[in-house]
């Protein structure tokens, strides 16, 4: 049979996770080479303390192995810190609330934390020199069109820049994806200075919570901390959650996430901190959040205040809580343009499987391509296989989020997502 890869000539728009697992899905598992657009600088691209870090469980890591075979999956564990329980700290109790971690021995494979910058980087070391990659923000991509012959032009803001056709746009751009726009709108692109951002962040809905994370150069003093234990403390309404624990190489992640107040005259919900403070003022960041930690009074949150102060503001990694308000019933439009990552499937942190689930995108996206005798039918077999369970993780996300706010517990639905294998 003919395969898709032979005619396949993808660009991807977004070098984050979702965009660099699946060039390398797509070179290892369907040998197809890709050009990669990143708006960042090449120096944000290569700094690999960037992000705080993702947790992956087995789903995360087997499609880590089929998208780099075993070695890649292994790296993944070494460089991060294997998981061994929760320890939830309960007011007025002296010790936490211990609970093993189990999914090792129930799965054969544990849950690991890797900095979010070595994830990145061991994806694009993944990477031959038939794949190229472009930075800059003349890589910023604003649309595209289609032409006679059935190729894509991209459209970036830097009119000047002329970039190469292709045949495949892969859509990678995050949760604030134009490209969801255009497949979800029927939209075939948009002009370089038309501007549609107030139709994106209609496509996403903001949860009511700042989340604010970071990793450390430190190690939790092993006096008071189980060694690979994550540790969890909430406040009693449910208004801020404090995470901590291992990252790997002599390194601890903390995270911190804040429900917004709510102005009693206008009743209008206040974030934590204002939008352009969260991205553009990492000192006020981290200040701020020390005030409002210290000011809840609790020793039970110190564990994370020490970590915080010990933080390097500039590595802050701050983002508000989004979902998105609908998923499909397509991740592809036309056979030219497929969403993978964020762009597919933005969801609240509550499970932890944004990376996961842009890792499993690729891994599917690049067997479909490999396994169908068209660029369409493989995207619509990578829609079939994708959709379904995309719109229940995102709806799990966010039951379990809006339960935590209230300071109750949704049902945990673990056993489900680390059961996912490639050629399911
Ligand atoms: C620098 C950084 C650090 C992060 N750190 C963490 C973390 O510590 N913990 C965590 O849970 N999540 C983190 N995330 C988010 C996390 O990576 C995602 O939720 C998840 O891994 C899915 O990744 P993604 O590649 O789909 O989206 P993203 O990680 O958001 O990557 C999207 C990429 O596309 C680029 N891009 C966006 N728009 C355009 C455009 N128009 N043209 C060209 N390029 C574009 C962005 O610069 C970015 O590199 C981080 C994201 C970034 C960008």
């Amino acid at each position: 049979m003919a395969s898709a890869a032979k005619d396949v000539t993808p660009v991807i728009v977004g070098g984050g996770i979702s965009g660099l697992a699946t060039a390398a899905a797509l070179q290892n598992i369907a040998g197809v080479s890709c050009q990669i657009l990143e708006t960042c600088t090449l120096d944000e691209f290569k700094n690999n303390k960037a992000g705080a870090g993702a947790q992956l469980g087995p789903n995360g890591l087997k499609a880590l192995r089929a998208i780099g075979g075993e070695e890649l999956m292994q790296q993944c564990i070494e460089k991060g810190s294997v998981l061994k329980g929760n320890a939830i700290v309960v007011p007025g109790m002296p010790e936490p609330m211990v609970i093993p971690d189990t999914t090792e021995e129930e799965t054969g494979l544990p849950q690991v934390f890797i900095r979010w910058g070595l994830l990145r980087e061991l994806l694009s070391d993944q990477l031959d020199d038939g794949c190229e990659i472009l930075t800059g923000t003349e890589h910023n991509i604003c649309g595209y069109e289609v032409k006679d012959d059935g190729n894509v032009q991209i459209i970036s803001k830097n009119k000047n820049v002329d970039h190469k056709e292709a045949n495949l746009i892969v859509s990678a751009e995050g949760v604030r994806s134009k490209f969801r726009y255009f497949v979800n709108n029927d939209k075939c692109g948009i002009g370089q200075d038309e501007d549609i951002n107030f139709l994106i962040e209609a496509d996403i809905k903001e949860t009511g919570r700042t989340n604010i994370k970071a990793v450390v150069p430190k190690v939790m003093d092993p006096e008071s901390f189980k060694s690979g234990y994550t540790y969890a403390w909430f406040a009693q309404d449910g208004g801020v959650g404090c995470f901590a624990g291992p990252a790997g190489d002599g390194h601890s992640y903390w995270a911190i996430s804040i429900a917004d107040s709510v102005n009693e005259e206008t009743k209008e919900s206040v974030p934590f901190i204002a939008e352009d403070h969260l991205r553009n003022d990492p000192d006020a960041v981290k200040s701020e959040l020390l005030d409002r930690l210290r000011g809840l009074g609790s020793e039970d949150c110190k564990f994370a205040i020490d970590l915080i102060e010990d933080t390097n503001p500039m590595s802050v990694y701050a983002s508000r809580s989004a979902e998105q308000v609908k998923i499909g019933p397509y991740l592809q439009k036309d056979g030219k343009v497929v969403l993978v990552g964020d762009s597919a499937h933005a969801m609240p942190l509550s499970y932890g499987q944004s990376a996961a689930f842009a890792l499993e995108d690729a891994a599917v996206l690049a067997c479909c391509i490999r396994d169908n005798n068209s660029v369409e039918s493989a995207l619509n077999a990578y829609s079939e296989r994708r959709v379904s369970r995309c719109v229940e993780m995102t709806q799990r996300s966010v039951e379990r989020a809006a339960k935590a706010m209230k300071g109750e517990k949704a049902e945990d639905v673990s056993k489900w997502i680390f059961q996912w294998e490639i050629d399911e």
